[in-house]
């Protein structure tokens, strides 16, 4: 049996970054479900259905007409994944999508589909698929809760808003892009209302706030929660 390691937790807290590095120290693969999402997510942007804005105020009646058109959607979708180096690279009906889904309309266009319920049947099976073929950490949302309930270690990550808006600008300075504190600040905050109903703590879930952590420390923690567990 595959030894799988949940990591779950808000947007912006580290997850991905965490999980790449605690995977290659623990010898395992990484496996970014988040990225799945967004394939779906700038599929739906394609199809012209959503537009990745700002989903939270959209009238009840509009809300059913886009979760119907996603939902005709999903079946005309081949999502895999495969691994360049120890880079993960989705593939959207066999186009590479890496670079497209990381823009910040796909992100909310992503957290729009991840709130609905056909997406996410759609991807519960090619999530436990994913894991059972490797010894794995999952970086997601609902890991622990419902796609893995059974994994031998759950961690919940967290961060402030704060300290997770101001790691995102840093990181979006780094690529060149400029981005007021302030406007940073507001996307996680209005990500982590679309990701609400999603983002649940297990019950056995670990919980590691990482707001006073630099990010070396975050890792180690990380590692020796699945050193302590790993058989
Ligand atoms: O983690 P990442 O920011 O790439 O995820 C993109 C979006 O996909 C999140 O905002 C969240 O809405 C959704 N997601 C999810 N469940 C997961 C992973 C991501 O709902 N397991």
């Amino acid at each position: 049996m595959a030894f799988n390691v949940a990591l779950d937790g808000p947007s912006g807290a580290g997850k991905s970054t965490i999980a790449r590095a605690a995977a290659a120290r623990c010898g395992m693969v990484y496996i970014d479900t988040g990225a799945l999402y967004r394939a779906i997510g700038v599929a739906a942007m394609r199809a012209g259905i959503i537009k990745g804005e700002k989903s939270t105020d959209r009238p009840g009646e509009e809300q059913a007409a886009v979760e119907s058109a996603v939902a005709k959607l999903l079946p005309g979708i081949v999502l895999s994944i495969a691994y360049i180096g120890t880079e993960q690279h989705v593939f959207l009906n066999g186009e590479d999508v890496s670079e497209p889904i990381r823009t910040p309309p796909a992100s909310l266009a992503a957290s729009d589909v991840a709130a609905q319920k056909a997406v996410r049947a759609y991807l519960l099976d090619t999530q436990r698929n994913l894991a059972a073929a490797n010894d794995s950490i999952l970086d997601g949302r609902d890991i622990g809760t419902v796609i893995l309930p059974q994994a031998q270690v759950k961690i919940f990550l967290t961060a402030a808003p704060e300290a997770r808006a101001e790691r995102r600008r840093l990181q979006l300075q780094r690529k060149g892009i400029e981005e007021p504190f302030e406007k940073v600040l507001a996307e996680v905050i209005l990500r982590d209302k679309q990701d609400e109903t999603q983002t649940q703590i297990a019950a056995d879930a670990i919980l590691l706030d990482t707001s006073a952590l630099t990010l070396e420390e975050s890792i180690q923690a990380v590692v020796s929660l699945i050193e302590s567990k790993k058989p």
